[in-house]
C-alpha cells in the first residue's frame, strides 16, 4: 500500500500515456495520489482526474511562481472547487520559491496570504511549496494560519525547523531527493521525525529518484522512497508503505 502524496499526474508530460502511467502506479501498489493544482487551469484538471479515477485526490491552488498570472476572479473559483467538489482535500500548491528573481516577493507573499486564509476558512490542509523562503513562509503561516495544518512537500528545511513545524501541525514530506546518497540532512531528519508525521511523494514529473535518474518521474517509482525511508528507520517495506499511506489519509481526511 502506497500514497504518493504529491504528484503532479495532471502535467503535459503525461499527455500521451496518462492511462497506462496511472495504471502502472495502480499495479506497483500506489492506491492513493494526490494531485495538486499550480493555477486555476491545472486545478482544475486536477478535480477532472479525481472525478475520473478513485485513487486520484485533487488539491486546488495557485503555485507562487504562477502568482504573477492570477487573474480577478481566480480565487474565487478555487474556492468554488474546494466547496462543492468531494474529492478536493487541501488547497495547494501554495507557497513561496525565492529561487529566481520573478514573480517579485511581494506579490508571491500576497497570493500566498490569500490562500493561508482560504485554507483557514474552509478547514483544509495546505500544501505547501517552500524554496529558500522558510522565514517568509513560517511568518505567514504564524501571523495568517492559525491552528492551520498541512504538509510541507518535497521539504528542504532544517531538522530543527521540521520539529518547529510538527509542533504546529504540520506533516512533511521526502521526493526522490532523499533517497540521493548525498542527501545525508533529509536522511537525519527522516531518522528523527515522529513516525505518524512522515509522508512520500514523487512530485512526478520532476525530482526523479536516483534509479531512474535522467528519465521522467511517475507515481509508480513513489516505493523508492518508501523503501529509502524503511531503511533509515529499520521498518520493513510494507510497514514503511503503510505508515506513510495511513499518515496521508490522516492529515488529508481521507477514509
Ligand atoms: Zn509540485
Amino acid at each position: 500500500m502506497l500514497f504518493d502524496t504529491h504528484c503532479h499526474v495532471n502535467d503535459e508530460a503525461f499527455a500521451a500515456d496518462r492511462e497506462a502511467m496511472l495504471q502502472r502506479a495502480f499495479d506497483r501498489g500506489v492506491q492513493y495520489l494526490l494531485c495538486p493544482g499550480t493555477d486555476l487551469r491545472t486545478s482544475r484538471e486536477a478535480v477532472a482526474l479525481s472525478r475520473q479515477y478513485r485513487q486520484v485526490y485533487a488539491a486546488v491552488g495557485i503555485h507562487p511562481q504562477e502568482a504573477a498570472q492570477v487573474q480577478p476572479g481566480d480565487l474565487a473559483a478555487l474556492r468554488h472547487l474546494a466547496e462543492t467538489e468531494a474529492k478536493v482535500v487541501a488547497i495547494g500548491e501554495v507557497g513561496l520559491d525565492y529561487h529566481w528573481p520573478e514573480p517579485a516577493r511581494e506579490l508571491q507573499q500576497q497570493v500566498f496570504i490569500e490562500q493561508v486564509k482560504l485554507a483557514v476558512e474552509l478547514d483544509l490542509p495546505i500544501d505547501i511549496h517552500d524554496r529558500e523562503a522558510h522565514g517568509d513562509t513560517l511568518d505567514i503561516l504564524r501571523q495568517y494560519g492559525k491552528g492551520l495544518r498541512g504538509v510541507f512537500h518535497c521539504y528542504s528545511g532544517s531538522l530543527e525547523m521540521a520539529e518547529e513545524l510538527i509542533k504546529m501541525g504540520f506533516y512533511i514530506g521526502f521526493t526522490g531527493s532523499m533517497v540521493y546518497s548525498g542527501s545525508r540532512k533529509l536522511k537525519r531528519i527522516v531518522k528523527a521525525l515522529p513516525a505518524d508525521r512522515i509522508l512520500v511523494e514523487t512530485d512526478c514529473p520532476y525530482l526523479t529518484p536516483p534509479q531512474h535518474r535522467g528519465e521522467r518521474n511517475e507515481p509508480a517509482y513513489v516505493h523508492y522512497m518508501a523503501d529509502e525511508v524503511a531503511r533509515l528507520r529499520q521498518w520493513d517495506a510494507a510497514e514503511a508503505g503503510r505508515i506513510t499511506t495511513e499518515n496521508g489519509k490522516r492529515i488529508f481526511n481521507i477514509l
